[in-house]
């Protein structure tokens, strides 16, 4: 298995992908006005095993189309929505959110928690923008500085990691300037990082070094993972994931 077969199997199991909850969708949710007798068209970009297209689909009506790179992560998705009686209302969407088959303000809402980083904050918002309706919302989660003076540790993490994080003062400005308002934002908990994310992935590394036969690389996969958890520990005052709720201009 090459490393990003090892990534996909560490986390296939995992019920989310990436920080967040279900409060923290639901509260994005609420800032959200859509007329609740249409029959909604929805995307959620990088939707992973599909934790916010399952609440998403269960609170709307309409339909939830799940996008994202990778089939193992799909094919979850669609069998919690068989469990959840909710397969009617996902439909799965196996490409890049860079090249998407999508027409031309195809959906009301736009969904997107934990994965826009993949192609960059600015070039997702400017990217998904067109097949939004006007008048349409994106809500999007974006890893986001929550204070004014951070230690070189964490700096020096980021600017490798993603030179793009930003205070939320940054994005709202990025969102304004891509034909965005916004409606508002909020931070994660850290609750959200560590008892919804890190934790069950923590509890996922015995068996997964055992699947592996403790090979040099699924190690190495581990170590990272535990780098990073750590450093969330050491600096969690200083980052979190932001959760922005904008609306679609009419220009
Ligand atoms: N939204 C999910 C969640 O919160 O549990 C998943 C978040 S995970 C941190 C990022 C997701 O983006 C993964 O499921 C990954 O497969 C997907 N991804 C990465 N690059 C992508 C791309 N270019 N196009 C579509 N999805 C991508």
């Amino acid at each position: 298995m090459d490393e990003l077969e090892l990534l996909l199997d560490l986390h296939v199991k995992g019920e989310r992908q990436g920080p967040g909850s279900t409060e923290a969708t639901l509260r994005a949710l609420e800032m959200i006005t859509l007329p609740s007798e249409k029959e909604l068209k929805v995307a959620d970009m990088g939707c992973g095993t599909g934790a916010q297209s399952l609440v998403l689909a269960g609170q709307l009506t309409g339909q939830v189309t799940a996008v994202d790179l990778f089939p193992a992560f799909l094919d979850e998705l669609t069998k919690k929505a068989k469990e959840m009686g909710l397969s009617e209302k996902i439909v799965t969407c196996q490409q890049s959110m860079d090249d998407l088959p999508f027409r031309k303000e195809q959906f009301d809402l736009i969904w997107s928690e934990g994965a826009i980083y993949t192609i960059g904050f600015e070039e997702g918002i400017r990217q998904w923008k067109e097949y939004l309706k006007v008048g349409g919302y994106l809500a999007v989660s974006e890893v986001t500085w929550v204070s004014s003076s951070r230690p070189k540790e964490i700096v020096e993490f980021w600017s490798r990691e993603y030179p793009e994080i930003g205070t939320a003062a940054t994005k709202i400005n990025q969102l304004e300037a891509n034909g965005y308002t916004l409606v508002g934002y909020f931070f994660l908990s850290p609750q959200s990082w560590l008892s919804n994310y890190y934790k069950p992935l923590q509890e996922r590394f015995p068996a997964f070094l055992t699947r592996h036969k403790h090979s040099e690389l699924a190690k190495k996969v581990v170590a990272a993972h535990q780098q990073e958890i750590n450093l969330y520990e050491r600096h969690q005052a200083h980052y979190s994931y932001g959760f922005y709720i904008a609306r679609k201009d009419a220009r």
